[in-house]
């Protein structure tokens, strides 16, 4: 179908588009990607009156570190994310993330900040950001400034903490410590679908090898992507060798989610996955975390 029509705006600094944002009123939208805004417009299930798209705006596409965080700019591609050096070496469940987003068209355009503010529960790097315990910083009116803690930022289905007159402009991670290693592990029909059950795990190991911390992110299975706290807790000072503990993580962990039954499974299916797959996935991070390397 073809969308209704809209106004459509090309700024050229950010300054420019929070102020056409601002003008448009609560019918704007940003415009990023478009991989997911422009089939929602087709299929009129979301019908905005102005496009802003950030695709001229400078500076909102980078992957850096600095400041002991890995900073992440909206505007970054989904396939700038794969093929980085930095997080195929040192954040493995990044890079494991960002490979498994649909197929290489899509990361071709789809940025990581339209990623995590369109907010499908489905989408993959926001339970990715909810493990790495990631802060979102936004801007809006005034330039003034906004930072959210991932388990703040995704507060329902297609919704973010973000007010319609702020743009996410940078997504950051604590920086790579030793010790540390984190995988993503996606359950899909066909490569390149939507999950039926995704989870992130990022892991730190004591000098012992005993877990100091574990961040857990859970994908299609809630309203919202899922932090997994229970488990988190869980597996503090606990030894991730113990296949006994890893199945209790599972289990917490799908003891989290409340999936729903749909064309890719029955809720009973997706709950038994995501114990396998939370226990797979603490196993390679784990894995990472010894070996000293993302892959
Ligand atoms: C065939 C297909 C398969 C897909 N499979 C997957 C998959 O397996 N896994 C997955 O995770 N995703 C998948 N997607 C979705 C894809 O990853 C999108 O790119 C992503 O959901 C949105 O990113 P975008 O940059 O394209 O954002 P857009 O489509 O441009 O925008 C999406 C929403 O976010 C808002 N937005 C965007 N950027 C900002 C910003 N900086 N500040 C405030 N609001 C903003 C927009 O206003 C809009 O509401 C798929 C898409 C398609 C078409």
């Amino acid at each position: 179908m073809i969308p209704p029509s809209f106004e459509y705006y090309e700024p050229a600094t950010l300054q420019e588009a929070l102020s056409l944002l601002q003008k448009s009123g609560e019918n704007a939208k940003i415009l990023a990607g478009g991989q997911s805004l422009i089939p929602v417009m087709k299929l009129r299930l979301g019908q905005p009156t102005h496009l802003i798209d950030l695709n001229r705006v400078e500076n909102l596409s980078y992957i850096r570190e600095a400041d002991g965080m890995l900073k992440i700019g909206a505007m970054t591609r989904v396939a700038d994310l794969e093929a980085s050096p930095l997080l195929k070496s040192k954040y493995g469940v990044l890079h494991d993330t960002a490979m498994n987003i649909a197929d290489p068209l899509v990361r071709n355009r789809g940025t990581a900040g339209g990623n995590v503010s369109h907010a499908d529960p489905a989408n993959d790097l926001p339970a990715t950001m909810l493990a790495l315990e990631a802060r979102m910083t936004a801007v809006g009116p005034g330039a003034s400034r906004r930072s959210f803690r991932a388990q703040d930022f995704f507060v329902d289905s297609f919704t973010t903490a973000l007010s319609h007159d702020e743009i996410l402009t940078e997504i950051a991670v604590p920086a790579y410590a030793p010790g540390s290693g984190g995988a993503y592990l996606k359950l899909e029909k066909r490569v390149g679908d939507f999950a039926i059950v995704g989870v992130a795990a990022q892991i730190f190991l004591n000098h012992d090898g005993t877990c100091q911390k574990a961040g857990l992110g859970l994908t299609a299975v809630g309203p919202t992507a899922l932090k997994a706290t229970g488990a988190e807790d869980y597996l503090k000072g606990k030894s991730l060798g113990d296949p006994n503990v890893l199945a209790k993580a599972g289990e917490l962990a799908s003891d989290k989610s409340s999936p729903v039954a749909d064309l890719r499974g029955p809720a009973e299916y997706k709950k038994e996955m995501i114990k396998v797959l939370t226990v797979r996935a603490l196993k390679r991070a784990q894995q990472r975390a010894v070996g000293g390397s993302a892959m």
